[in-house]
């Protein structure tokens, strides 16, 4: 029997036809919010080792849950939950086979969903290039329950929300902009944003950038809002990323600049003259830039928000709207000033401002790669940048071999030729050789 095509009608507001092509509104059976339990994966109390993942929210419609352990399966992420009543429910959990786009073998991102300790019989993660509901199948269940997400393969497994179904004959909808009603709905979310206050200056994004714009315009007299959609500030320059700034700051004729920079992510200690890139967490000084920022009193701190809507009037932006990456619930700021220190021009694009995005040569110092003809060689060895130690890279020889697991998923490149730098030695090799298998191994190319 062909499930029915439709949302139904939760309180009094209608949803509408999902995704795939039924064009009639099916109101025969009304659906309450009694009838469902919709779980986001980023609402779990213990996120175990899945890490949120909130970059493409705009794009899918929420963070969601990854399972990034390098091969090794990562801790289950666990949650207590209460169902409208015992009984059987369907169940579909929002994922995708994230090596599905270039047709790979081996879905490697497998999970299992347990519920009370037990696994359903499916495993998720196997299906489909783009985010869909995959059918779990059906369960029962007591009215409260504990469920968790099971990593099969610690290989970036992905889990966006679960949703238990009284009727099993319904199936949710794929299409975003109902599935974003639908989930607002049952997670009992108000219709329009909550109003989070009116500022003279909106830093958007936290990173160096963000962190410092904030502090410096805030020690200037002025009411500052600071958006940051992670849970801690500094973006590439925080544990979590782990790159260390090197600016050329403190110099004449405008040596103040830098000194925020240097109070909030103190001077690292350097070997041999290199910057450590990739040190301990300790060394980025998360607890301190928090410390500093909450320390000025004309900050407004909104960690774990992430701006998804620019609103404008003309040409000018009036107010930016966020959501919490835990809970879902929005906010509007108004300012007066905003700045866009999200790196990567998103609130300018969202704006509609102007822009530009191509690949063009060599696109700075510490570009990752070099987009030039790799057949030609004069190309090539000109691309000789004044920083040597761009691509630097951190290995250490082990003393007990690891396995490294079968990767039939991956792209093969070991026929390609990757541009490199002349006079750079790299584990005593140079040029193309020295970087044949290194950073490039993961990037793809241009192509990510
Ligand atoms: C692999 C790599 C290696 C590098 N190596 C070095 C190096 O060795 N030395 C060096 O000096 N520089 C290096 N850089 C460059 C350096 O990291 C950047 O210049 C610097 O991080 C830019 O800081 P930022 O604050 O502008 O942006 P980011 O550090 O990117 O911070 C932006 C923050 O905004 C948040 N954000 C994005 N969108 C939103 C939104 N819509 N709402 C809310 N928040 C949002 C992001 O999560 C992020 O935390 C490297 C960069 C990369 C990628």
């Amino acid at each position: 029997m062909k499930r029915r095509q439709f949302i139904g009608r939760l309180g009094n507001t209608s949803l509408f036809i999902l995704a795939g092509g039924i064009s009639t509104f099916n109101t025969k059976k009304i659906t309450t919010t009694e009838e469902f339990l919709f779980i986001e994966a980023e609402g779990f109390a213990d996120m175990g080792g899945w890490s949120l993942d909130q970059q493409s929210m705009e794009q899918m419609g929420s963070p969601y849950l990854l399972a990034h352990g390098l091969g090794i399966s990562v801790d289950d992420a666990v949650t207590k939950v209460e169902f409208p009543s015992d009984g059987t429910y369907r169940v579909w959990v929002r994922t995708r086979d994230w090596v599905a786009p270039w047709k790979a073998p081996g879905a490697p991102g497998k999970f299992q969903l347990l519920i009370e300790n037990k696994a359903l019989d499916e495993t998720f993660g196997t299906k489909s290039a783009v985010w869909h509901w995959h059918d779990g199948g059906t369960v029962k269940v007591n009215k409260k329950a504990t469920v968790a997400l099971h990593d099969l393969t610690g290989f970036e497994g992905r889990c966006e929300a679960i949703l238990f179904c009284k009727d099993i004959d319904f199936e949710p909808t794929n299409d975003l902009e109902a599935l974003s009603k639908f989930r607002r709905k049952l997670l009992k979310l108000p219709n329009k944003p909550d109003d989070g206050g009116e500022y003279d200056l909106i830093v958007a994004g936290g990173g160096l950038a963000g962190t410092c714009a904030a502090i410096s315009a805030a020690r200037n007299g002025i009411k500052v809002a600071l958006v940051q959609d992670r849970p801690v500030l500094g973006g590439n320059g925080s544990s979590e990323v782990r790159v260390w700034p090197e600016g050329h700051t403190n110099k004449e004729p405008y040596p103040h600049i830098g000194d925020i920079v240097n109070e909030i992510l103190p001077p690292i200690q350097k070997s041999q003259g290199q910057v450590l890139n990739g040190v301990a967490s300790s060394y980025y000084y998360d607890a301190l830039k928090l410390k500093i920022v909450k320390d000025e009193p004309n900050i407004r701190l909104l960690l774990d928000h992430r701006v998804i809507e620019v609103e404008t009037d003309g040409d000018i932006i009036e107010a930016l709207i966020i959501q919490n990456t835990r809970t879902a619930r929005q906010k509007r700021l108004k300012g007066t000033f905003f700045t866009d220190c999200t790196g990567d021009a998103n609130i300018g694009y969202k704006a509609g401002a102007d822009y530009e995005y191509k690949a063009q040569n060599l696109m700075g110092s510490t570009n990752l790669f070099n987009v030039l003809d790799a057949s030609n060689m004069e190309e090539v060895l000109a691309c000789e940048c004044k920083d040597k130690g761009a691509l630097a890279m951190k290995c250490e020889i082990g003393e007990v071999e690891q396995p490294f697991p079968p990767c039939p998923w991956a792209l093969d490149l070991s026929d390609k030729s990757f541009p490199g730098r002349k006079g750079v030695k790299t584990f005593g090799r140079e040029g193309l050789e020295a970087f044949a298998n290194m950073w490039y191994w993961e990037s793809g190319f241009n192509k990510d």
